[in-house]
């Protein structure tokens, strides 16, 4: 190992820390909640996606040891060699059922999953188009895929369309988050399918942070997009279901051509089969959630009513438990972020690059497991800094 090679990572370390961009891993003991105890400190985290509350719910964790008994921990092997285990199985068929597609694919990740679709449905001679607020694991996915990769502006359809109308390419895929990650609007669901059945493109939906959520839980698709055979649909199952993994819900043939063609899904060892257990569970308390969604929504408006004056910056529109409120510097945003902690509110501060320049954001997340003063804490602090 040449010495030199060596000091230039130290080198890049360095300028990322005097440029204040280095990230940090806080440890956290326990169970994930809506009180935690992170890097020693017991606090109020407004930063999990755990929006439902179920990654430490009892009837999960009981799922999870009668699931111990009858699989063991390991999957073993791939799914297309012994990994596939029936609780897989299970899960992919009560999932479809559940968000009301024909099929469902389970991945372990959805970075996976993403990286799996666009380079199983684009690929070489493809063309992807992507809002370019998309979530980092469906750039990289377009990316990798070796299609050509088109980027339109947040939301700007008519740009979408110019750029459709100019492809030569055979397979088209539109790829977009359902909900934004960093600003919690919705996509326009049947606006972009109105593109993809004018130009013959797939649309595929990343929904991670709806299913779950939005719909009676059953995601942020409409019935249009729902009954589309040209509409993919993913949900990530490790924010609201409080599991882990992905699932990719389309007509049967997509999925028996993923099954074929995505490298993520074929090359890699299953997920523990217990996990899934888990996720059929979760579905059920997905399903029968009402109560959890209602306390999530009242948290939203009781948080938007509550900063509607605030002088510290503004929230951007979102109906989703995704609350981002603007500062602006980065320095800012981190001073913001550093003081919440002080009075045992966790939120982390967003910045350059993650988000665009001088729109570094308190990411505020709310989740059914918060009780109203937590809430009304976090705006009485806010108040405070402001
Ligand atoms: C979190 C997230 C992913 C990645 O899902 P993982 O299961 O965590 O790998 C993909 N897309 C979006 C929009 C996300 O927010």
């Amino acid at each position: 190992m040449s010495s030199a090679a060596l000091t230039r990572l130290q080198d890049g370390l360095a300028a990322l820390q005097a440029d204040h961009l280095e990230r940090r891993r806080r440890l956290l003991d326990g169970a994930q909640g809506a009180h935690v105890t992170i890097d020693g400190q017991r606090v109020v985290s407004f930063c999990s996606n755990d929006y439902l509350g179920l990654a430490a719910d009892p009837a999960l964790v009981a799922a999870a040891h009668a699931a111990l008994d009858i699989c063991g921990v390991g999957a073993g092997a791939a799914h297309l060699i012994t990994g596939h285990h029936r609780f897989h199985d299970d899960f992919e068929a009560a999932f479809a059922r559940f968000v009301g597609k024909p099929a469902a694919l389970l991945f372990s990740t959805g970075y996976l999953a993403n990286l799996g679709v666009l380079t199983a449905l684009a690929a070489k001679k493809g063309e992807v188009f992507a809002d370019k607020l998309n979530h980092a694991s469906l750039v990289d996915a377009a990316q990798l895929s070796g299609a050509s990769f088109t980027r339109y502006r947040h939301g700007d359809l008519s740009q979408l369309e110019g750029q459709l109308a100019a492809s030569t390419a055979l397979d088209k895929v539109i790829a977009s988050d359902l909900v934004f990650s960093m600003d919690g609007d919705l996509a326009p669901v049947d606006a972009l399918l109105d593109l993809a059945e004018r130009y013959d493109a797939w649309l595929y939906l990343d929904d991670a942070h709806g299913f779950g959520v939005l719909g009676d839980g059953r995601g942020g698709l409409t019935a249009r997009a729902r009954a589309s055979d040209r509409v993919i649909y993913l949900a990530t199952l490790g924010k609201a279901a409080g599991v882990s993994g992905a699932a990719v819900a389309a007509h049967v043939s997509v999925i028996d051509w993923l099954v074929q063609k995505a490298r993520p899904y074929i090359y890699t060892t299953a997920s523990p089969p217990l996990l899934a257990a888990c996720l059929l569970e979760s579905l059920r308390q997905i399903e029968a959630g009402e109560a959890r969604r209602a306390r999530l929504c009242s948290h939203i408006a009781q948080l938007r009513e509550g900063l509607v004056d605030l002088k510290l910056g503004a929230l951007m529109p979102s109906d989703t438990p995704i609350q981002p409120l603007v500062i602006g510097a980065n320095a800012d945003a981190v001073r913001a972020s550093q003081a919440l902690l002080q009075h045992g509110l966790l939120v982390p501060a967003i910045r350059t690059p993650t988000v665009p320049a001088n729109t570094a954001r308190l990411r505020i997340t709310l989740s059914a497991a918060h009780s109203a003063d937590d809430v009304a804490q976090l705006i009485e602090a806010l108040h405070a800094l402001g």
